[in-house]
């Protein structure tokens, strides 16, 4: 990727990029709608994700190519207004630049920007974290800063939830900026608190991405948030993250059967999280697996945020040759499945469940093979 962006940013620019970041998708583990419940997630950073290259300029203006768009866009230095229709790729690095002022940094005046990915966008793996988080790390270095990885982590979901205006919590850019090989980024969303827990080098990723969204998918996480909220109201505590099982179960009288249910999903997907946590910390990923497809049960029945498409995926997943467990992941209300397997799950066999989706379904998922990679990083200066 390293040579194929020095080529094009050639091509585009007619030099050679002086500085050149990548940072990587994200896919969430286990963790599921416990983020503004205060709880705990575990995410995966994985070996794709969006590089970006960068070279300053005399005068100032900005200029942003992406192989996305195929286009240059320039811009005076001085504006940072919200970019529309098929230049709207661009208020992610904008939004960075938008961001720096919040956190006392500088930003570049003139430069030549560029971004290319193998990291397929709006498939719920992140690309727009990182994007962020690889222009944020192309910026910063362009003006001498050398910022910790929390305030990358910070700068990026600022731009996504200010500039951009998608209210995401920590875990994307969380992942993407803590994420190491062989690791998973463990966020206490409290703080927010990074850790990293090794992952064993024969755990292997397969993502089927559904392409089905809920055409209410807006209302439904809406109504889901307001019964959580309701739930730890009735319950005396300021967030679920503080409630125990026993403590639901005495109360459940006063709840309503969806916040009931809501609630004991995201205190039993915590301590899952932890208890994941713990079988990684002994290299168990048998236990873990049982674990991910636990989370999707709860999912299921307790969150209500899976769908046909989804159970049928990970029914056909779980328990099958190869795999430790497998779960919706991300907001659920569609999107896509992931399996936790051993080296041995192959592409023919990911075929074989892809066409068995097809043939209910009526329509092939995409498949994305991944294991983790390293978080975003300064790979030239
Ligand atoms: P996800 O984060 O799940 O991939 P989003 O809708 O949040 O989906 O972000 C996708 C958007 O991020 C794209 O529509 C595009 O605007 C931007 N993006 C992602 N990757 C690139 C890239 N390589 N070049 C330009 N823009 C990108
Ligand atoms: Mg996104």
């Amino acid at each position: 990727m390293h040579s194929k962006l020095t080529a094009l940013f050639q091509k585009v620019y007619g030099r050679p990029p002086e500085i050149v970041t990548r940072a990587p998708g994200r896919i969430e583990f286990i963790g599921n709608h416990t983020d503004y419940n205060g709880g705990t997630v575990l995410g995966a950073a994985i070996d794709r994700g969006v590089w970006v290259g960068l070279a300053r300029r005399e005068d100032d203006r900005r200029q942003f190519y992406s192989e996305l768009a195929g286009v240059v866009t320039t811009l005076p230095s001085g504006v940072l207004a919200r970019q529309e229709g098929s230049s709207s790729w661009i208020n992610y690095p904008l939004g960075v630049l938008a961001a720096l002022p919040a956190f006392d940094l500088p930003a570049p005046e003139g430069f030549d920007y560029l971004a290319i990915s193998d990291l397929p966008a709006g498939a719920g793996l992140s690309s727009s974290a990182a994007i962020e988080l690889a222009s944020a790390l192309a910026f910063l270095t362009a003006v001498g800063s050398n910022p910790d990885r929390e305030t990358v982590v910070k700068l990026g979901r600022h731009a996504e939830n200010h500039f951009v205006g998608v209210p995401c919590g920590i875990l994307d850019q969380g992942v993407s900026g803590f994420g190491q090989r062989d690791h998973l980024v463990f966020i206490d969303c409290r703080g927010p608190r990074f850790e990293t827990v090794p992952l064993p080098r024969a755990a292997h990723f397969w993502v089927f991405n559904t392409h089905t969204k809920h055409a209410l998918v807006d209302g439904l996480y809406a109504s889901r948030h307001r019964e959580c909220m309701e739930a730890a109201r009735a319950l005396g505590v300021g967030q679920l993250v503080e409630a125990t099982m026993p403590k639901l179960e005495r109360a459940r009288a006063g709840l309503s059967d969806e916040s009931y249910k809501r609630a004991r999903h995201v205190i039993e997907e915590i301590a899952r999280v932890d208890n994941a946590r713990q079988a990684l910390r002994r290299g168990d990923l048998s236990t873990t697996g049982r674990l991910l497809t636990a989370s999707h049960r709860s999912s299921q029945v307790y969150f209500e945020n899976s769908t046909p498409e989804l159970d049928f995926l990970v029914d056909l997943l779980a328990g099958g040759l190869n795999v430790f467990g497998a779960r919706l992941t991300g907001g659920g209300f569609g999107g896509a499945v992931m399996a936790l397997t051993t080296p041995a799950f192959g592409g023919a066999q990911a075929a074989a469940v892809a066409d068995a989706y097809a043939e209910r379904f009526g329509k092939r998922p995409d498949i994305l093979h991944a294991q983790t990679g390293p978080g975003a990083q300064v790979v030239m200066k």
